[in-house]
């Protein structure tokens, strides 16, 4: 008897070109300074319904109030449709009402565009970090299932290197929440942890190591957690001035990255957060 193959998870944190956490760049500033977004939103949807795979767009307040018919297209379409915030200001660097303040603005504005109710929540560059990882109960009261912030991982702008890397309930301070914690993927090489499932990780790393990577996590019983932007699929798009290490980070590998995203989709199977975390607890929407 064969077993169904691990759904994966994939998800696009769905923001504009200029939308980066880097010192100095303003995003709001760039508000309006033209858009490929309606036509990277339409080859995300054609690849997803050619593979027949389902996803998680994390959308901003900000995009969705610029482009509400593409992300109704999306909704429209099958997909879950979650938050990333409203402007993509770093989690860590609000203070809590400001946080609460972003994330209800948000909510709402991607509710009133869809109809439906949302209940997921990616921060903007896993700005849930150790400092600030009591805004997940925050989260919770805001009426959010689940939280995919956290990746356990140490880098100069995120991380937070030893949290649980499989989906869990987070304790904030001795209380475990009801709300669910989807940390990204990392892969453990020589007792440290690498992203290797989006971003650049994704970008860099040869296909048949993300292959290789996903395979290990699936033996495991758990679904892997692929995250892409919509500009990375399109190298045409506008990019922002950066310094040699920041430009290598963010577009470093555009051209490669449709075909890799291609390849999975064909030989794993994927779907949206919500849908995996209805099948371990029934309950969820109903
Ligand atoms: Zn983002």
């Amino acid at each position: 008897m064969t077993e169904e193959p691990v759904a994966n998870l994939l998800t696009f944190d769905t923001e504009e070109w200029y939308h980066a956490n880097y010192d100095g760049l303003d995003p709001a500033a760039l508000r309006g300074r033209g858009s490929n977004f309606p036509a990277q939103a339409d080859a995300l949807l054609a690849l997803c319904a050619a593979a027949g795979a389902k996803a998680t767009f994390f959308v901003l307040g900000a995009v969705a109030e610029d482009h509400p018919g593409v992300v109704r297209a999306i909704a429209a379409a099958g997909h879950e449709i979650a938050s990333h915030g409203y402007g993509h200001a770093l989690a860590y660097r609000q203070t809590p009402a400001e946080f609460t303040a972003d994330v209800a603005k948000a909510k709402t504005i991607l509710e009133d565009v869809t109809g439906a109710a949302v209940r997921g929540y990616r921060a903007p560059s896993w700005s849930i970090v150790a400092a600030n990882y009591h805004y997940l109960a925050a989260l919770e009261e805001l009426g959010f299932v689940y939280d995919a912030s956290i990746f356990p991982v140490r880098t100069f702008l995120y991380g937070i290197p030893d949290a649980p890397t499989s989906i869990h309930h987070p304790v904030v301070d001795g209380r475990t929440l009801a709300l669910w914690e989807v940390p990204t993927s990392v892969v453990s090489l020589v007792g440290r942890n690498f992203g290797y499932s989006g971003g650049f990780y994704f970008r860099f790393f040869p296909g048949l190591f993300i292959e290789y990577a996903i395979k290990r996590a699936n033996r495991r019983g758990e679904p892997a957690v692929v995250y892409l932007h919509p500009r990375e699929l399109d190298p045409g798009e506008r990019r922002l001035a950066l310094p040699a290490k920041e430009a290598f980070i963010h577009y470093h590998g555009l051209g490669g990255t449709k075909a890799k995203l291609a390849a999975l989709l064909d030989k794993f199977r994927f779907t949206s957060v919500i849908d995996h975390l209805k099948t371990l607890d029934p309950t969820i929407g109903k």
